[in-house]
């Protein structure tokens, strides 16, 4: 392979390959804005200039091709000088209204300001002013004076989001970025230029002035919005979710994320219609309850039942943890037969890039689980009508909401003797439940997804609730290591009286009699890779940070079935 040497150091690389390609992939950063490795080359800020041995000038590393016997050097005196000097002109017009921008402290442009700038300026005349708080669409402002004209938002649009609805107009000092007339900037993944703009100049309008960066913490998690299960992180402060950004995953979502799963997929968690702690039902109104009382009540109330008069809605949007012990508890403790999940299919909402059809997180992990679709096992009709017979007296819904989507079962529910529901937030379905468990949400609870194409991705507890702190606070440090998360450093004000669904029920299956003794939902992971071959001898630290491809030509073994 031909060979280049980068300061004093020879590396391999692929002919066709720009300096700063083979740069990065060994690790060594050469300064950059307009350069992003998944979009095409414009070379326009300069900042990536080298000195290559034998050419008379400083070279742009991002748009040099490599060449065998190539001398490079990224820290001579000539370019560090070269880079001084395009860190000065980028500064010439910037407004430099750092403590006022919401890009402060993950800035491009104030991080090389300190690296690679002199430290002052020596321009005296007056400044370019030009237009600020411009909705560009729905979700994105722009700020004129604090862009660099990268280009990098125009080429995602472009490129990625496959939506030419940003320009460049007028030219020299004056250029700035506009859509086309007429146009707003309202493709499904626009939310993504504020991430790859590398100064303030766009900024997300359901974040902006929410936080500084540096008061939030970041923990590593899974999108919940569809089958996708785009790779992100949590963002939070005072135990409240303020935002969701993308974490890069070449296999899944690469750098980027739907505007769909950033904004909608985490208001619920601190919604005012949240599940804070059990309830039953007396005289017709929800009363909360101690978890004892509820525990008990459920226990009396499903022991009624034949295990042919019980019927269990399973969840996509839980974990596989969840539904693995769902499951285990219907046919181990409950002994029915009749479980299934409602797939949540959305004909046509779905593209080549990243969303998909099915809006549902973890649809592929119940499939794999041996989990039926009420298309293929028992039909939300076939059920109404078991309802409606009295052959069905009991229902169990977990973390879904069936009666929203199917007015058939909301007018049979008067006909059941017992609804137990698990949920997250109050919804139709709970408001005829005899028995309500408040459910942790994905940002709240360590689980698994496996997203469509069977990869089996983490989650971690982003924030914290009332029953996770009593569990911390009697934990050794070491096990906290178990929940892989930074958890936020300032005081949590909210906290719910949630649990994860596998807790629970696992509690009410002990009220039973069953052994259902697990400490953590990992031990719950490890014991489906006990019964299933496709996630046998997996543990959550195979699953690392961007997940394990599960090899689903394996048999699945329905072992705890039989
Ligand atoms: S708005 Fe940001 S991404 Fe777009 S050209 Fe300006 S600096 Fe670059
Ligand atoms: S594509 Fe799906 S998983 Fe990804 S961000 Fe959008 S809703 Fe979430």
């Amino acid at each position: 392979m031909p060979k280049v040497t980068i300061d004093g150091i020879q590396y391999e690389f692929n002919p066709g390959e720009t300096i700063i390609q083979v740069a990065e992939r060994n690790g060594i950063h050469i300064p950059h804005y307009c350069w992003h490795p998944k979009l095409s080359v414009s070379g326009n800020c300069r900042m990536c200039l080298v000195e290559v041995e034998k050419m008379p000038k400083l070279v742009i590393a991002c748009s040099t091709l490599a060449m065998e016997g190539m001398v490079v050097h990224t820290k001579s005196e000539r370019a560090i000088k070269g880079r001084e000097h395009v860190m000065e002109f980028l500064l010439i017009n910037h407004p430099l209204d750092c403590p006022i921008c919401d890009e402060a402290g993950e800035c491009m442009l104030q991080e090389y300001a300190y690296r690679h700038g002199t430290g002052y300026s020596r321009f005296i005349e007056e400044k370019n002013q030009k237009p600020k708080r411009v909705k560009l669409g729905p979700y994105v402002m722009f700020d004129a004076e604090r862009c660099i004209s990268c280009s990098r938002c125009i080429r995602f649009s472009k490129e990625i989001a496959k939506a030419d609805q940003l320009t460049f107009v007028q030219r020299g000092d004056r250029v700035t970025i506009e859509t086309f007339p007429g146009k707003q900037f309202d493709n499904p993944y626009s939310l993504n230029v504020v991430d790859i703009c590398p100064v303030g100049a766009l900024t997300n309008i359901d974040f902006r002035f929410k936080a500084r960066v540096w008061e939030m913490s970041a923990t590593k998690s899974i999108c919940p919005g569809c089958a996708r299960g785009c790779n992100i992180d949590i963002w939070v402060r005072n135990n409240e979710i303020l935002r969701l950004t993308p974490r890069l995953n070449e296999s899944v979502n690469d750098y980027w994320m739907c505007d769909h799963g950033r904004i909608n997929c985490f208001k619920f968690v601190n919604a005012k219609d949240r599940v804070d702690g059990p309830h039953l039902r007396k005289d017709g109104e929800l009363i909360k309850v101690k978890w004892d009382e509820a525990v008990n009540y459920t226990i009396s109330e499903l022991k009624k039942f034949n295990p042919n008069e019980i019927a269990v809605i399973a969840s996509p949007f839980a974990t596989l943890e969840d539904n693995f012990v769902l499951l285990k508890f219907a046919k181990q403790v409950l002994r029915t037969k009749n479980i299934f999940y409602n797939p949540h299919i959305k004909p046509g909402d779905q593209d080549d890039i990243l969303i998909r059809e099915d809006k549902t997180p973890n649809s592929t992990g119940l499939k794999l689980l041996g989990i039926q679709t009420s298309e293929n096992g028992l039909s939300i009709e076939t059920l109404s009508e078991f309802i409606k017979t009295k052959v069905i007296k009991c229902l169990i819904v977990v973390e879904d909401d069936p009666i929203a989507s199917n007015s058939k079962l909301k007018d049979v529910l008067q006909n059941l003797d017992t609804v137990v529901v698990f949920a997250t937030n109050q919804n139709k379905t709970t408001e005829y439940t005899k028995i309500l468990y408040p459910a942790a949400t994905y940002a709240e609870k360590n689980g698994v997804f496996v997203n469509f194409q069977g990869i089996a991705q983490r989650l971690r507890p982003a924030i914290s609730t009332i029953e996770m702190e009593r569990t911390l606070d009697g934990m050794a440090l070491s096990r906290l290591d178990k929940f892989g998360t930074e958890f936020d450093k300032w005081a949590r004000p909210v906290k719910y009286d949630a649990m994860s669904t596998w807790k629970i029920l696992s509690q009410i299956a002990r009220g039973f009699g069953f052994k259902f003794d697990y400490m953590t939902s990992e031990d719950v992971f490890i014991e489906i890779g006990n019964n299933y071959r496709a996630f046998s001898g997996l543990n959550y630290e195979s699953l690392g940070d961007k997940g394990y491809k599960l090899n689903l030509t394996k048999v699945i073994e329905e072992k705890i079935l039989v």
